[in-house]
């Protein structure tokens, strides 16, 4: 089949093509962004494979469907950049890489956790100044703190899994949905109101979906503990990013990880070193010294990203071969969720 991979990177090009070997697709790497005016690029191929900050409106579907393009084959688990209704009515298929590695997500949002807990990003910038002086990186330890876990799904629950049983925190878990294997090890459910009332730890591992968007926001960051940890390596508009600063100015939060962020799609993946941000939302988020900011990294290992060329050239054969395709994603199953 002939893909155009839309934000083709190294490492994309790297294990896309070494997976390959047994798929026999021809695959075109480009770099630039899917969006309306990326659109002609994916002219004569009948798939296109994106990421996370591609944009998949009804607009550029309709472009893509107008130009032959059959499927669209994303390069992640989140599906929030689609407009899968409206991919359903221009008969374009939607996959995606439902669990490529929940351990690579899991490890990092615990290894964000610790670092910026125990000021580990700050200790480092430190001794390479050699400056030994400890103070300012009084942490807390995260034994017999309640840590609250939203989704516990791949992610969430092996996240969960961690806090509990590998530093002995009290666990509570928000889901639409209970997992028992995380009950019977002493994860207590309890309704989203009560586990952010009641953490001190919060971390986001549920979807984007109009219902979750903006999960934490003024309202709630009101009611949550004084000095409330937020760690978010799901999507960046769970939170309300204005209001988190707000918490954080006002001393009511007491630190933030993420390596998601609402606006992502006009930083991440870039190197902008040179350039004058224009996002003042974002700069002032990083001049907090209580915030851990990473640029959407959680996925990627060398499991992961094997495991993410190895499922999506699968789909794209199955596509070719009108065999059914296990990890489509559509809209009827959406709105069910
Ligand atoms: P999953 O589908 O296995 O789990 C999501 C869980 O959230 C499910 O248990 C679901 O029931 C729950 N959920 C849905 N709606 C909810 C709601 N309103 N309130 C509470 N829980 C709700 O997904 P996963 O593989 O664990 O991934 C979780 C998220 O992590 C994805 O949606 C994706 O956006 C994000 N992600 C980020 C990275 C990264 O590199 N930073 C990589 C992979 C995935």
């Amino acid at each position: 089949m002939r893909v155009a991979v839309f934000s083709a990177k190294a490492y994309d090009h790297r294990f896309l093509t070494e997976a390959n070997d047994r798929f026999g697709h021809e695959l075109t790497f480009l770099e630039p962004r899917l969006e309306a005016a990326t659109v002609p690029l994916a002219r004569g191929f009948e798939a296109v494979c994106v990421f996370v900050n591609d944009r998949l409106d009804a607009q550029v579907l309709a472009l893509l469907a107008g130009q032959g393009v059959r499927i669209v084959a994303l390069r992640c688990a989140g599906y929030n950049n689609v407009d899968l209704a409206a991919a359903e009515r221009l008969g374009i298929a939607v996959v995606r890489v439902p669990a490529y590695s929940p351990h690579a997500v899991a490890e990092f949002t615990l290894g964000l956790l610790l670092s910026m807990d125990r000021k580990i990003h700050r200790a480092w910038a430190r001794v390479r100044e050699n400056n030994f002086a400890l103070d300012g990186l009084i942490g807390r330890n995260l034994h017999g703190r309640t840590a609250g876990v939203v989704g516990t799904g791949r992610i969430g629950a092996l996240v969960a899994r961690a806090l509990k049983l590998g530093f002995g925190c009290e666990v509570l878990a928000a889901d639409i949905r209970r997992d028992p294997e995380l009950e019977a090890l002493g994860v207590t459910y309890v309704d989203r109101a009560e586990l952010l009332e009641r953490s001190q730890i919060i971390t986001l591992h549920c979807p984007l979906t109009p219902e979750t968007r903006h999960l934490i926001d003024a309202s709630m960051i009101a009611r949550a503990r004084p000095g409330v940890m937020i760690v978010n390596t799901s999507r960046g508009a769970l939170i309300d990013t204005a209001a988190l600063i707000d918490g954080l100015k006002a001393g009511k939060v007491g630190g933030v990880a993420l390596d998601v962020y609402e606006q992502e799609a006009d930083l991440f993946f870039e190197d902008l070193s040179s350039e004058i941000i224009q996002d003042d939302l974002f700069q002032r988020l990083l001049t907090f010294p209580n915030v851990l900011v990473t640029g959407h990294q959680a996925f990627l290992t060398e499991e992961a990203l094997s495991a993410i060329a190895e499922t999506t050239l699968q789909s794209l054969s199955d596509a070719q071969a009108g065999r059914p395709l296990d990890n489509r994603v559509e809209a009827a199953a959406v709105t069910a969720r």
